[in-house]
Parts: structure tokens; C-alpha cells; sequence
């Protein structure tokens, strides 16, 4: 079969590989029909995710029907079509109980499909510990619109649920890309008094205006006295940065009022700076990333309830054989691209 791989630091290729089979009495196979492009597929690519192995097939954000599964898996069956989890956990560690599964002390616990076991940008796929990494997706929701729920959504999902929205606050989401967009409609989900959307790039913004009419979407430049002229308490009652540079890192802490919750759900390429001297006295709390992928159910009943829609975000559709066009795009940010989706199988 076809699978998209990680040959070497800086080069992915299309390769022919042996369809996967069982291996654990806990896997599921998983015949992909739709896969997408990460921000992180890109990170491998550029070695910048050091456990990521050579050899590996990448792509961890898919849905599919399922092949066969082994004799402990109960939660899917063949034939189900699923959404995959990022996420795999075994659900019963000192971690998972607690639901923070990110953390799953199994040996396959955490992001380990497309990264250290192969992934979804490919035919078939091995999920291990699928009870836990499969969910079924209703009849009614198409693959479109669950292609986000084991990655995106799951993130945006994770990061509103922390960062406690109550009725009376004033959200600031700092990035409006693919994570952005899908924590502006998490958070939409709490009802908060006030949404402000920052992002750099003029066409991004139109993009979130858009799919979120209600949010104040502004560029960076003056996002501080923004915040201010449109708050209560001196600054964003909750904030979630989800640009993830050394500037957005500094504005989100610039922006939130004293005792606020500022989430980070960006990944950095480098250590930030907290000036304590500066922010002494704000009292801030920080919460930091790592999605916890455990609420897949949730999302799609709140996609079969028209309570959330990612499907917008796709922009762009290829074929597995074109894989290598879409990452292109993709990686240039060409022609407006959101997020690519590629049909795997039929
Ligand atoms: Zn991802
Ligand atoms: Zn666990």
C-alpha cells in the first residue's frame, strides 16, 4: 500500500509498504479515508521532534472504517467509521484515571501514531490501545467534519475546558490558524461576554471573522489598549495563546487583567521568557499545553448538534497519490490554504 514516510531529516516520501496487521490483543487496523496535514507533520519533517523515528509513515489527524480488530477491543467493531484519537492511553494508568492521558505512562501512551509508530497518511493504520483511541462517528456527521476531532478539535476542546470561561469574561484567543480557529469555537461553547481574536496575517483574519461573526478579530499592533478599551478589569479575564512566538507569549500576559487564567497552547521552537519582575503583582495563573485527547465523544455529539463545524477549515482536498502537492501548499501557505485533507481510500 501507499504510505507517506519520514526517509530523513528534511525529506518525506511516498513509499510502497506491507498493509498493517494486529498485533496486540488491544489494536484495531483502521482503512483511512480521510487524512490531514499538521503543523507538526511539518516539524518532523524538519527535525524538530527528536522522537519522531526515521522509517515512521506520518500523519496522526485521520478518519476511517474499521478493518478487523483484536479480541480485546469492544468499543468499535468492523465496519465502524471512527474518528482517530492523537492520543494513545491506555485508561487506567495513575494519569489516565485522572484524565490527563497525555501523560499515559504506557509504553505507547501519548502522541506515538505518525511519530514513533506509523500513521495515517497511508491506506491502513494500526491503532494500538484502540478502546480508548477509536471513537465511532454518528451516521450523520460525514468525514469531513470529523476529520479535526482527534487533533484540532480535541486541542481546542482541552484548552477551553482549562481555562475555566465563565458568562461574564472576556476572552482573548491570540492566533486565529487551524488551532486557533478550533479554540475560538470551543470557547464560543462557554457563552463569555466578549471574544477578541488576535492575528498578523490580514487574510487569516477575514477567515475567523467569518466563521466566528461575533468575535472582535484584530491585528497585534495595539492588541494591549484593544483589550483594555474592551474590558471590564483591565485586561482579558482568560487568555489562550495559541501563536506561539516569544511576541504572542509577551502579549498574552500583557493583555490579561490581574488574577486571570492564561492557557499556552502553542508549541515553541524556544524557551520563553516570564519577566516576574514585571508582572509582579498581576497574580496570573498559567496553564500550559499538552492536549489531553479524551473528550472525542463529546466533540462529535457537539458536531451531530450543529454546535461545532471545523469542516470550513478544509480548503483544499487531494488525493494520497498528490500527497506531495498538498504538503507543498501547505507548507508555503499557498492560495489561502487553511488545512488540506487528503482522501486515502474510497
Ligand atoms: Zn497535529
Ligand atoms: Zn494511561
Amino acid at each position: 500500500m501507499l504510505a507517506y514516510t519520514y526517509i530523513d531529516r528534511g525529506r518525506f516520501a511516498l513509499t510502497e509498504k506491507e498493509r498493517p496487521f494486529l498485533l496486540e490483543a488491544e489494536d484495531a487496523i483502521v482503512r483511512v479515508t480521510l487524512a490531514s496535514i499538521c503543523t507538526s507533520d511539518l516539524h518532523i519533517k524538519h527535525g524538530s521532534v527528536p522522537r519522531a523515528q526515521i522509517g515512521v509513515t506520518v500523519g496522526h489527524e485521520l478518519v476511517g472504517v474499521v478493518e478487523s480488530v483484536g479480541p480485546a477491543v469492544h468499543a468499535v467493531k468492523p465496519g465502524d467509521r471512527v474518528a482517530v484519537n492523537v492520543e494513545t492511553y491506555c485508561g487506567h494508568c495513575f494519569f489516565c484515571k485522572r484524565g490527563y492521558v497525555n501523560n499515559c505512562s504506557h509504553p505507547e501512551g501519548g502522541w506515538a501514531i505518525g511519530c514513533r509508530i506509523d500513521g495515517g497518511q497511508a491506506e491502513s493504520v494500526r491503532i494500538p490501545l484502540a478502546n480508548q483511541g477509536l471513537t465511532r462517528i454518528p451516521d450523520s456527521v460525514r468525514d469531513e467534519q470529523a476529520l479535526f476531532v482527534g487533533d484540532l478539535l480535541a486541542t481546542g476542546y482541552w484548552a477551553a475546558r482549562i481555562g475555566e470561561i465563565g458568562k461574564d469574561d472576556t476572552v482573548l484567543i491570540i492566533g486565529a490558524g487551524p488551532t486557533g480557529l478550533c479554540t475560538m469555537q470551543c470557547v464560543r461553547l462557554y457563552h463569555p461576554k466578549r471574544m477578541i481574536v488576535c492575528e498578523k496575517d490580514a487574510e487569516r483574519r477575514t477567515f475567523a471573522a467569518k466563521l466566528c461573526p461575533e468575535a472582535l478579530v484584530v491585528p497585534p499592533e495595539g492588541l494591549v489598549n484593544f483589550v483594555l478599551d474592551h474590558s471590564e478589569h483591565g485586561g482579558a479575564d482568560r487568555v489562550f495563546e495559541v501563536a506561539g512566538s516569544s511576541e504572542t507569549f509577551r502579549l498574552a500576559w500583557q493583555c490579561a487583567r490581574p488574577n486571570a487564567i492564561v492557557t499556552i497552547v502553542a508549541m515553541y521552537d524556544e524557551p520563553q521568557i516570564l519577566p516576574l519582575p514585571s508582572m509582579y503583582g498581576k497574580n496570573l495563573v498559567f496553564k500550559t499545553g499538552g492536549v489531553d485527547g479524551c473528550d472525542c465523544a463529546a466533540i462529535l455529539q457537539l458536531i451531530e448538534a450543529g454546535k461545532l463545524d471545523a469542516e470550513p477549515l478544509i480548503t483544499h482536498t487531494f488525493p494520497l497519490c498528490d500527497i506531495e502537492q498538498a504538503y507543498d501548499l501547505f507548507e508555503h501557505r499557498r492560495d489561502g490554504v487553511v488545512k488540506v485533507a487528503i482522501r486515502c481510500c474510497t
